[in-house]
């Protein structure tokens, strides 16, 4: 449940909440801020299952129906405009307006918004969400998130109560994200690459990760079995699955390196990522493959993809070095 992960990630925070609900000092409008990766747009819907919830305590339950409807976006007085996903327009603000101008539609006769990342809002949009919250009403409230305050204008911060968050550690987006079904393995790789919670489970569900996770561990497998194979192999197997596409080439090759650097990693006796490869990982350890040259080549190839060049013919080069060792 999000509320042990807040209660224990976001102590500060998740105290002042629940002493307002205790004491009944709640405000009308949040201003909930933290940096890129924080759980804001989580805190956000926490606060306003946490304002309707059937069996608060003095927080959301997030368990009674109130709450689950909140979650999924079905409860008809809660409106969240996501800013992460598009531009908010002064049209998105003036829809909340009109609708929380009329009478609630369920019991409990609180409306309640989310605006998730304010900061990309158009100054139409902000002109007239100033005036909503100027005139605060008993039965609406605000909540607001930003990952960049600075960017809010000081007229919006002044009319909210200011919650801060922390980032997440990384031990917190492994059991976050495996709680959402990421397997072990991939929870390890991903967390060492981003810290977005929501990012990584695009990422996940996009099946092309897994795909080319695969595609990673046989080309390992190939460079233990016959290194001298292994440009054919990457003509034939990887290059028609990557497609010529310049963001499947940087994954394929951001986690090939990564793989590599588990083998130093096992030769070291340190923890590694890809927790299921450790017999292929030991035997590389055994041989003694050269995984360092190996990771300097792509480590200078992988940043020339966005660059103003052809996928296949950087692969081609790449690994050419890699199986003759040629250096740069
Ligand atoms: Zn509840």
């Amino acid at each position: 449940m999000i509320k042990n992960i807040l209660e224990t990630s976001q102590k500060v925070a998740y105290k002042t909440i629940q002493n307002a609900f205790l004491h009944d000092k709640k405000s009308h409008a949040y201003l909930i801020s933290a940096s890129k990766g924080a759980p804001t747009k989580e805190m956000a819907i926490f606060l306003a299952q946490s304002f309707l919830c059937e069996n608060p305590s003095p927080l959301a339950c997030e368990e009674c129906l109130t709450c689950i409807r909140v979650a999924d976006g079905s409860y008809s007085d809660f409106i969240l405009v996501d800013g992460s996903k598009a531009t908010i327009k002064k049209e998105d603000v003036e829809y909340i307006q009109s609708a929380f101008s009329k009478t609630a539609l369920e019991n409990k006769g609180l409306k309640i918004y989310v605006i998730h990342m304010i900061e990309k809002a158009t100054a139409g949009a902000i002109n007239s969400l100033l005036k909503f919250l100027e005139d605060p009403t008993d039965d609406v409230v605000a909540i607001l998130t930003t990952e960049n305050i600075n960017m809010v204008l000081d007229t919006i911060i002044s009319r909210c109560q200011l919650l801060r968050l922390m980032t997440f550690s990384k031990q917190e987006i492994i059991n976050e994200i495996q709680g959402k079904g990421v397997d072990h393995e991939d929870a390890l790789i991903l967390s060492s690459k981003y810290s977005d919670i929501e990012e990584i489970m695009e990422i996940y569900n996009n099946q092309e990760f897994v795909m080319i996770k695969d595609l990673v561990i046989e080309t390992v497998i190939q460079i233990e079995k016959d290194i001298l194979g292994l440009n054919y192999f990457i003509q034939k197997e990887v290059m028609p699955k990557i497609k010529k596409d310049k963001n499947n080439c940087f994954i394929y090759l951001d986690l090939l390196e990564t793989l590599l650097q588990d083998v130093l990693k096992l030769s070291l006796g340190q923890e590694i990522l890809f927790v299921n490869q450790k017999d292929i990982l030991t035997k590389l350890v055994m041989e003694k493959v050269n995984v360092q040259k190996m990771i300097e080549h792509i480590m200078i190839e992988k940043n020339k993809i966005f660059l103003n060049c052809e996928v296949n013919l950087l692969l081609d080069s790449l690994f050419y070095k890699i199986v003759y060792n040629k250096g740069e």
